[in-house]
C-alpha cells in the first residue's frame, strides 16, 4: 500500500530545479486561503512589485504565469505571434529550437539564425537576418542557454530588434536573479522566466513581463489568442489591479506564497549582491574543475556563471559517474542535452545552491568518483577553489555602472 512520500535529501547542482531555500519551503506549507481572499489579493500585489524589482522594470504587465517556464515561453509566442507573422529565432541550444516550434504552432514563419552549441548568439548573423527579413515582427532568443551554459548579449540583441522595428522576446528562465538583467534599461519587450532556477523556489511558475508597446499589440490582435488559458488579455483581469480582480483560474496559492518568499529573499540580499555571489562561486568552481584537469565548454567571456558545462573526460562512463554522485554523495549534476548529450556534464550553481559548501562538495565528490573510475583526475581542485575564496569578496567592493533600483514599480 502506498504511504506518505519522503524524498531523499539531495544537493541539486544540475540545470534545475535547484535547491529550494528553507524559508521558501516553510512558506509553501502555510495554510491555503481562497485565491480571491483580500489577504491573497494583497500578496499578489506584492508578488507583482517584487517581480518588477527582479526584472528591473516598471512594466504593469509583470506577473507569474501559473505553470512552468515552458508555459511562459508559450504565453509569449501565443500572444505576440499571429498567423502569417515572420519571427527571427536564434538557436544556439535546445531552447531556441523550442522557440521555433512555438512560432510555427502559432501559424508564423520562423527564420532561424544558427550558432554553434556552447557559443553566444552572433550579433552579425542576427543583423543580417533582420536586414534580409524586413517584414519580421519579432526577434526571439535565449539569454541564458541552459543546455550549453552560454550567455548571449541581451542588451545588444534588443537594441538590434528595436533598430529593425521588431519586438524582442527573451527567454530568461535561467538568468533571472543569477546574472545581470535589466528589462527597462535594455529595452526588452517580452520576457519569461522560471521559478526553479536562480530564484531558489519550487518549480511550476513562470514570471513574465511585457512592455506597454507589446501589451498594446496583444490588445489589438486581429485574431483571438488560440490558447484560452494563456491569453494575457484574460489573465490580466485576474492579475490586474486591486479589488477589480475576477476569476480566471484557481491560482496555485501555496506556490505563490513560495514565490513571494523567494522574491523577498532576493530583495533582502539585493540583486547586485546575488549576481556577484553567483559569479564568485562560479569562479571557485571553475578554478577547481580546471585544477582537476577538466575543461569548461564555453569561452570565458560567453560563459554563464550559474550553469557550468564541463567536458566529460576521455573514457569516463557519463551515466555511471552521475549515478555514483547521486548514490554516494546525494549530489545531482546534469547530463548533456541534444548535441551535447554524452559529451558534457552541466553543473548548476543557481540561487540558494550557489554557495561555498556546494562548490567544495561538488569538487570533492567528483574527484572521488572519477578516481574510483580510474580516470585521470588531478587532486588540486579543493585547493584551487579555496584560493579563489581567499581573494577579496567582490560583493563588498563592486558596483555595476548603473545601479539597480530598489523599487522600480510605480507608487
Ligand atoms: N527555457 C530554458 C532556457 C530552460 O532552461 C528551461 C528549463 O530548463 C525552459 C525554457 C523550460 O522551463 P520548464 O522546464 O520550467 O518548463
Amino acid at each position: 500500500m502506498a504511504g506518505s512520500f519522503y524524498p531523499p535529501q539531495r544537493t541539486l547542482m544540475g540545470p534545475g530545479p535547484s535547491d529550494v531555500h528553507p524559508r521558501v519551503l516553510a512558506a509553501l506549507a502555510r495554510p491555503t486561503i481562497g485565491h480571491l481572499d483580500p489577504a491573497f489579493v494583497g500578496l499578489m500585489d506584492e508578488v507583482k512589485s517584487l517581480l518588477q524589482y527582479a526584472f528591473q522594470t516598471r512594466n504593469a504587465l509583470t506577473m507569474p504565469v501559473s505553470a512552468p517556464g515552458s508555459a511562459g515561453m508559450e504565453t509569449m509566442f501565443a500572444n505576440l505571434v499571429e498567423p502569417g507573422d515572420t519571427v527571427i529565432v536564434c538557436e544556439n541550444g535546445v531552447f531556441g529550437g523550442r522557440m521555433r516550434e512555438n512560432v510555427e504552432r502559432c501559424g508564423g514563419q520562423a527564420i532561424m539564425v544558427q550558432d554553434d552549441w556552447g557559443r553566444a548568439v552572433d550579433l552579425n548573423k542576427v543583423e543580417t537576418a533582420l536586414k534580409d527579413n524586413p517584414d519580421a515582427v519579432a526577434l526571439a532568443f535565449v539569454h541564458a542557454e541552459t543546455s550549453t551554459g552560454a550567455r548571449s548579449d541581451t542588451e545588444a540583441l534588443c537594441a538590434l530588434a528595436r533598430e529593425h522595428d521588431c519586438f524582442s522576446i527573451v527567454d530568461a528562465v535561467t538568468s533571472l536573479g543569477g546574472i545581470e538583467l535589466r528589462v527597462d534599461d535594455w529595452g526588452v519587450d517580452a520576457i519569461y522566466s522560471g521559478s526553479q532556477k536562480c530564484l531558489s523556489c519550487v518549480p511550476g511558475l513562470s514570471p513574465i513581463s511585457v512592455s506597454e508597446k507589446a501589451a498594446e499589440r496583444i490588445r489589438k490582435r486581429s485574431t483571438p489568442v488560440q490558447s484560452w488559458f494563456l491569453d494575457l488579455n484574460l489573465v490580466m483581469n485576474y492579475w490586474g489591479t486591486g479589488e477589480q480582480r475576477s476569476y480566471h483560474h484557481t491560482a496555485p496559492v501555496n506556490s505563490l506564497y513560495a514565490l513571494h518568499e523567494s522574491l523577498v529573499l532576493l530583495k533582502e540580499e539585493g540583486l547586485e549582491r546575488a549576481w556577484a555571489r553567483h559569479e564568485r562561486h562560479h569562479r571557485a568552481l571553475a578554478a577547481g574543475l580546471e585544477a582537476m584537469g577538466m575543461q569548461l565548454v564555453v569561452p570565458q567571456d560567453e560563459r554563464l556563471v550559474q550553469l557550468n558545462a564541463v567536458s566529460i573526460p576521455e573514457g569516463v562512463d557519463d551515466a555511471e559517474v552521475r549515478r555514483l554522485l547521486l548514490l554516494d554523495w546525494n549530489l545531482e549534476i546534469g547530463a548533456g542535452l541534444g548535441a551535447l548529450a554524452g559529451k558534457v556534464w552541466r553543473i548548476g550553481l543557481m540561487g540558494h545552491a550557489a554557495n561555498k559548501k556546494n562548490v567544495l562538495l561538488c569538487l570533492a565528490a567528483l574527484q572521488d568518483v572519477l578516481q574510483r573510475q580510474g580516470a585521470q583526475c588531478g587532486s588540486g581542485g579543493l585547493e584551487a577553489a579555496e584560493a579563489v575564496y581567499r581573494q577579496p569578496d567582490r560583493r563588498q567592493a563592486a558596483r555595476p555602472a548603473s545601479p539597480v533600483s530598489s523599487c522600480v514599480c510605480p507608487p
